[in-house]
């Protein structure tokens, strides 16, 4: 074991304190756990993400009573959603999820933040500038770590429960052989986002979260604090290469290719630098076991594209700890209750795990997309976005009924290549049939490959068309590392 310089014991340690970790914090320290919770990053602190939040998103930040500090930065409220596709539109208002009829979309810093802070107000310690270095067992099970101090004090830290909430590369899930998924789908869309001045702030668009899908190309936009806008480009994983090595000539050409981006931030000025990733492999790890569980990104990944990490990160977090507290003087319950949440996890994220999965293939708007835009437009109760609240299950939402009403209208068109219609309806039926046989009849930790996932992911994950160098010796270190320096030259658009 590693030279040790100071010994100490807390009821739970915490690897990582972002949503995950903070709100896993926060749910033991309310059941009266000792938390210590440790970071590599000093907050506030940037990470990779485009941080929107539908309502349902929201509630969980209130649920752990993180969302006043949140609102103190005044994020816009956003009480409309809507999604284009090359000129099919559906426009709704958001229904209330526990009160919160609005999403927001506030950048990581601010949003960390006021979670860490929650969770010191909670009780919980967070310590910053801290690594984990070694798992340590004992009897079979996980009895602590040793954690790295910014100082390079090294401390043994024992604990009735290890939590990894260290993200998608898991340090921790590598410790206890977990690291490899048991199930995941490799993502055919990258990400590439920057944050401009928003040229229509005092409209309307301020109140909106935004997809406007034209070609192979979705453009997520987003209004941020201080007249700011986010704007994401998903197309094919391999642009990404092209959009860092010419991030203004990619704007142009995203702009050129769609003319609702166009009216919607054309002039937009002041460009942050461009971030991108391709590396979106969507994926559920085994997530508890003797001593130890995953909270978040750590036990599962689902596509950006849908916006829903966030929200299963604080709530599956605060679930960890209001189930699992409450028992974690036994040994056998806390495995018992830590599997469970899993378990229970695993069932609220199925159906959208299988979405992300449906949104991350790489195909053009289709005229039964179209249809189905224009059917839920302006509707009462708002069914599209229920999907993005988790009100209602996609396959619900667009079930055989529906999918059958719009594959007949879009062959009814004119013009239409019927073929293409019929394969579409073919294949989405398939992941349906795969996802309500998983909502009948769950089995816990299936490995069975479905319609929805594409199974020849790469792993670890690596941007299409971007060489990756020998990996260090700490090869998770090295890939958070080289997710860290996505940052590109700036645009002058
Ligand atoms: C491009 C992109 C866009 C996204 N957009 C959205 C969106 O719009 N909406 C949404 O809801 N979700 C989005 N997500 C997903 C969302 O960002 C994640 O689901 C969320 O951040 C998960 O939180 P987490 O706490 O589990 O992990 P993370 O946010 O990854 O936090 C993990 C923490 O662990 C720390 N850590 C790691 N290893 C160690 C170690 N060894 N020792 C100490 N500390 C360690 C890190 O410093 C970090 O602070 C997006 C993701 C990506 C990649």
């Amino acid at each position: 074991m590693t030279e040790i310089d100071r010994h100490e014991t807390t009821d739970v340690l915490i690897i990582g304190a972002r949503c995950a970790g903070s709100a896993a914090a926060i749910g033991f320290a309310r059941e009266g756990r000792s938390v210590i919770a440790v970071d590599r990053s000093v907050f506030p602190s940037d990470t990779l993400s485009t941080h929107t939040n539908f309502p349902s998103s929201v509630a969980e930040f209130q649920a752990v009573g993180a969302l006043d500090r949140m609102l103190a930065h005044d994020p816009p409220r956003c009480t409309h959603g809507m999604v284009e596709a090359d000129g099919a539109r559906c426009l709704q208002k958001f229904a209330a999820v526990d009160g919160i009829d609005y999403g927001i979309c506030l950048p990581r810093p601010a949003s960390d933040m006021a979670m860490v802070e929650t969770a010191r107000e909670a009780g919980a310690e967070i310590r910053e500038k801290a690594s984990l270095e070694e798992v340590l067992w004992s009897d079979g099970r996980v009895s602590g770590a040793v954690v790295r101090e910014r100082d390079g004090t090294r401390v043994r830290i024992d604990c009735k429960l290890l939590v990894g909430a260290d993200g998608r590369r898991s340090s921790v899930a590598r410790h206890v052989g977990a690291e490899r998924p048991y199930r995941g789908s490799r993502n055919e869309r990258g990400c590439a986002f920057w944050y401009m001045d928003d040229p229509k702030v005092g409209t309307v668009w301020r109140e909106r979260l935004i997809q406007l899908r034209s070609g192979d190309t979705h453009a997520l936009i987003f209004p941020t604090p201080d007249g700011r806008v986010l704007c994401l480009f998903m197309g094919p994983a391999v642009d990404i290469p092209a959009f860092r090595k010419d991030p203004e000539g990619m704007w142009e050409r995203m702009l050129n290719a769609n003319p609702a981006v166009r009216e919607r931030l054309g002039g937009a000025t002041n460009f942050s630098k461009l971030r991108s990733t391709g590396d979106n492999v969507a994926f559920f790890r085994r997530s508890s076991g003797p001593g130890w569980a995953l909270a978040g990104d750590a036990g599962h990944f689902k596509d950006p594209i849908i916006g829903q990490g966030m929200r299963d990160a604080v709530r599956f977090g605060r679930i960890l700890g209001e189930e699992v507290g409450p028992v974690l003087d036994d040994p056998a319950q806390t495995d018992a209750a830590a599997r469970a949440v899993e378990a229970r996890r695993d069932r609220e994220c199925n159906a959208t795990y299988h979405w992300g999965n449906r949104e991350s293939r790489v195909f053009g708007v289709s005229p039964v997309i179209q249809e189905a835009l224009t059917d839920l437009d302006g509707q009462d109760p708002p069914l599209l976005l229920h999907m993005f609240d988790r009100i209602q299950a996609p396959h619900r939402v667009l079930n055989p009924l529906r999918g059958a009403k719009y594959a007949a209208r879009a062959l009814l068109r004119r013009g239409v290549d019927r073929r293409a219609i019929l394969r579409e309806v073919l294949e989405e039926a398939k992941i349906d049939r795969d996802v309500w046989r998983e909502e009948l009849r769950p089995r816990f930790r299936s490995g069975r490959i479905t319609a929805s996932e594409r199974a020849d992911y790469a792993w670890p994950p690596r941007t299409p068309g971007v060489a990756r160098a020998e990996p260090p010796a700490d090869r998770a270190a090295g890939l958070a590392a080289a997710e860290e320096a996505t940052a590109a030259r700036e645009p002058t658009a």
